[in-house]
Parts: C-alpha cells; sequence; structure tokens
C-alpha cells in the first residue's frame, strides 16, 4: 500500500512548517508500511508445515521485505502502476470477463491498460514467475517473489488501490488515503485477530486476482461516503491536530475522528487485512502445489538475499508524473 501521487508536488509548495496532513506523516513515518509487514508476516502461518518450514527461518526476511514494491515504485520504470487499477475508467461493469493481460490488450492499448493500472495482471505475472522459483527450487527467488506477490495482493485488499479517486480529490476528501490504509491500521491493529485459518489451493489465479480486486472495488463508496458524512459533523479543530514530527508541524487527522471514522467502518480494515493474509497465504501455497510441491528444506539460500532495490540514478523518476 502506498501513496504518494499528487501530494508530492504539495510539499514543494508548502511555504511553513505546516504541511498538509496524513500524507506528510506517511512521508515521515511509513505508516503504510506497517500493514503490509503484518500480512506478510501473518501469512506466513496459514501454510502447511512443510512449507511453513521453509518460510519460518525466514519470517523476518518475508516481512521486512513485504514492502519492497513500494521502494521501487520511484526508482523503477513501470513500477508504479503495478500497485491499483482504477476500475471507475472502465465503466459500470469493469472487465466482466476477468481476461488474461493479453486478452485484456485486444481490447485496450498498452498504454492505457499501464495509464490506468496493472494490478490483477501483476498479481498473475508474481505468481508465475513465483511457481517457476518453486520449480527450479530457487531459494533466494522464492523469498524475494514471495514478499512481492505477498506486496500486490495486499494492495488488491484496499479499496483506494481500485479507484481513479485514490486520494478523494474527486470529493474533496484528500487525504483519506493514508488515513484509511495507514493510520487507522497503524491504530487499531493491535485489536486485530490476524489468526485466519489454513490457506488453501487457488484452482485459478487469475480468476482470484479479479475476484479480489471487483470485491476491494465495492467497497469504495462506503470508504468515501462514510468519511464524508462523518467530515459534516465535525469541526475542524476536531477533526485535525497538529503533531510534531522530524522537527515540523504537521496536521493530522485527531485520535478522536480517526476512532469514529474507524467504528463508522465497522470492521472493514480488520475484515481486508485478514482477507489479505489469507489470499497471500493462500497464493504461496498454490504456487508451490503447482510447481509440484517439491521438497524445499536445506536448500541453500547463499550468504546474502539479493536487495532488489536499485538505486536512483536517473534525472527524470519513472513512474506517474503525478506522483513525483
Ligand atoms: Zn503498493
Amino acid at each position: 500500500m502506498y501513496y504518494w501521487r499528487k501530494e508530492r508536488q504539495k510539499y514543494k509548495k508548502a511555504s511553513n512548517f505546516i504541511l498538509w496532513g496524513c500524507c506528510t506523516i506517511l512521508l515521515f513515518c511509513s505508516w503504510g508500511f506497517f500493514a503490509h509487514k503484518k500480512i506478510n508476516h501473518y501469512a506466513v502461518f496459514t501454510l502447511p508445515k512443510e512449507l511453513a518450514a521453509f518460510y519460518k527461518p525466514h519470517l523476518s526476511y518475508i516481512t521486512e521485505h513485504a514492502v519492497d514494491p513500494d521502494k521501487r515504485r520511484t526508482v523503477v520504470l513501470g513500477e508504479s502502476e503495478r500497485h491499483y487499477i482504477d476500475l471507475d475508467r472502465y465503466g459500470a461493469n469493469p472487465f466482466p470477463e476477468s481476461p488474461s493481460w493479453t486478452k485484456a490488450m485486444e481490447q485496450y492499448s498498452e498504454d492505457s491498460l499501464r495509464q490506468n493500472g496493472i494490478l490483477p495482471w501483476q498479481i498473475q505475472r508474481s505468481y508465475r514467475q513465483l511457481v517457476r522459483a518453486f520449480a527450479e527450487k530457487d531459494a533466494p527467488a522464492i523469498l524475494k517473489l514471495s514478499a512481492d506477490l505477498g506486496h500486490y495482493i495486499a494492495d488488491a485488499h484496499v479499496p483506494l488501490h481500485t479507484t481513479s479517486n485514490y486520494n478523494g480529490k474527486q470529493t474533496d476528501q484528500e487525504g483519506i488515503h493514508a488515513f484509511w490504509e495507514s493510520r487507522l491500521p497503524e491504530m487499531f491493529a493491535l485489536r486485530y485477530n490476524f489468526v485466519v485459518g489454513k490457506a488453501r489451493y487457488i484452482d485459478d489465479t487469475q480468476k482470484e486476482a479479479w475476484n479480489i480486486i471487483k470485491n476491494t472495488y465495492t467497497l469504495v463508496d462506503s470508504v468515501l461516503q462514510i468519511e464524508k458524512r462523518l467530515s459534516g459533523q465535525y469541526k475542524q479543530n476536531q477533526k485535525y491536530r497538529y503533531e510534531k514530527r522530524n522537527q515540523q508541524l504537521v496536521r493530522a487527522y485527531s485520535t478522536a475522528y480517526s476512532k469514529a471514522y474507524h467504528d463508522a467502518l465497522s470492521g472493514m480494515v480488520e475484515q481486508q487485512m485478514r482477507a489479505a493474509i489469507f489470499s497471500v497465504g493462500s497464493y504461496w501455497y498454490s504456487a508451490w502445489v503447482d510447481a509440484g510441491q517439491p521438497q524445499l528444506t536445506g536448500l541453500p539460500i547463499g550468504t546474502e538475499i539479493v536487495d532488489s532495490i536499485p538505486q536512483f540514478s536517473d534525472e527524470k523518476k519513472p513512474g506517474r508524473e503525478e506522483w513525483q
């Protein structure tokens, strides 16, 4: 779950130390990273014994590297659009056929697909790569690809990753993206139940990715409308407070307002995090099964798993222009 896009331009324009609210807080505190790490971490505990025996010694790697894809967004060309899909750009009933990338390309240009985000296809792509890594018993690749796939699946469970109104700009609710996916989990996840049962085998991983995303998309209206209604009931000085972060004063949603929104969502954030954990475990498990359930114990990991984050080296940053 990430969150930059247009907000970053605002930071440059800020004329004093008071920068715009929650988005700024995320920059300093990585709220979104919190939920990603939790999801990858708990997904390991959904796995059957034989597979868990491979993952558990590398639990800290799987957890810490859950956020690699977000770190790559601004340094790898083509990474940014892997984290979302703006389904509202495709009419009232988007992608009824749950198409493969090839099928989708028959209907839309690659440019327009990439412009609106390619999350469902990225999940399938990462999945296939993971199956291959299992089949080749390539332990470092299995770990890296598992962490990446976990990230994309987690993103697919965030309603605001499925709409062009991803940060409420179209409805005068700017800041809601990080509010929902970062601040709420950070504040309330201690009370969540992350025991989600055992991973299941997924017959059709492409269709499953679409099912997840389409279900997540049905929550967009609630995410926005509930906050809109609540916002009308709070004065500005009740809705926000100022916090000092890294020597800067930033505006953030108040504790009372955050709690009210979290309560009004009736468990949605927890439900989506739980669903993400279950899905991530199920995808990992399915990849292993599809690779023929290879024996993994004792595989050499090597001295160090290569970090997948390249250094930024170009004047022009890749990704959506408005994110820079
Ligand atoms: Zn992401």
